[in-house]
């Protein structure tokens, strides 16, 4: 056997359906079991209500990392902030998150105006029913659209309606980055930049860096190779940690990601818990 082959294997990017992943907490760890992956992190956006559920389903052969997902706004980019290793039972990290998650149902509402007004008529009850107990957020609305029969996929009702350029899109809460990456350090999570690579803004990670953030996403299914290489030479240069994952949404966003199928060797994970306090320098 290779060294490679006895590496430990990571995915530190997963959503669950407690924001837009179809798949439950549940299902997430089964299909870590499968695909035989040591580490794993729950990412949901704003949200951190799949994080227990998978840490019960779990057993010991896997580390469950407790984050989260925030976004932010920066030059009308909407950039996503991961937030490892957080407090998840902190009251006044739920409270904060429960603020951003009822930001997000009016912000739905205000979409299902602005569709009822090109003639798509949607009751808010849908896409409450659609979304369950998760985050709300656009991949709701644009599946109660193809049920309702007023686009035939997905994607159509991203490019003719809700996407970042569409006629119904609305902002979420104009969160800075700076705040997101306080919030995160406030509640004693590690803040990194998540998939610097799909933004195309040169000055987004000199900017990060600037408010503080402590690593960058350096393996994505969105990140070219090229892309990987000279993330992972800044974050070199920067002294940055390195994360990577799947970014799985469970079929959602297209559905061809896989848990696992992106993921990051355990000499940066132990980085990662070393950042955290969990492992102190010196130890494996
Ligand atoms: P929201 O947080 O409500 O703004 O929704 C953002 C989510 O929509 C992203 O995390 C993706 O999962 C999803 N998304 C964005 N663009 C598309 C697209 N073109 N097709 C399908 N899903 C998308
Ligand atoms: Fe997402
Ligand atoms: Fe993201
Ligand atoms: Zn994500």
């Amino acid at each position: 056997m290779t060294l490679d082959l006895l590496q430990k294997k990571a995915d530190l990017h997963i959503h669950t359906h407690f924001s837009d992943s179809l798949l439950s907490p549940k299902q997430v760890i089964e299909n870590v079991k499968t695909q035989g992956l040591d580490t794993i992190a729950i990412t949901d956006h704003d949200s951190i209500l799949g994080i227990d559920e998978a840490i019960d389903c779990g057993d010991k052969a896997h580390e469950i990392i407790p984050g989260v997902e925030l976004s932010t706004i920066f030059q009308e980019i909407d950039v996503h902030i991961l937030g490892y290793y957080i407090d998840y039972r902190n009251e006044d990290l739920v409270r904060y998150l429960t603020d951003l998650q009822h930001f997000r149902e009016n912000r739905a509402r205000q979409m299902i105006e602005k569709l009822a007004k090109y003639g798509i008529k949607l009751e808010y009850d849908l896409i409450r029913n659609i979304a369950q107990q998760a985050a709300v957020g656009r991949p709701h609305i644009a599946t109660a659209m193809k049920e309702k029969g007023y686009v035939s996929t997905i994607d159509e009702a991203f490019y003719r309606f809700i996407g970042y350029h569409g006629p119904c899109y609305v902002p979420k809460k104009e969160i800075e980055i700076r705040e997101a990456i306080q919030i995160i350090k406030e509640f004693g999570g590690i803040p990194v930049l998540a998939h610097p690579g799909v933004y195309e803004c040169e000055e987004l990670i000199p900017k990060t860096i600037n408010d503080g953030i402590e690593g960058i996403e350096v393996w994505h299914p969105e990140h070219t190779r090229r892309c990987t290489e000279r993330l992972l030479l800044i974050a070199n240069e920067y002294h940055l940690l390195v994360t990577g994952g799947s970014d799985c949404h469970g079929g959602r966003k297209g559905g061809r990601v896989l848990i696992g199928q992106v993921c990051l060797n355990d000499c940066y994970v132990r980085e990662l818990k070393r950042r955290a306090g969990i492992i102190k320098n010196g130890e494996f």
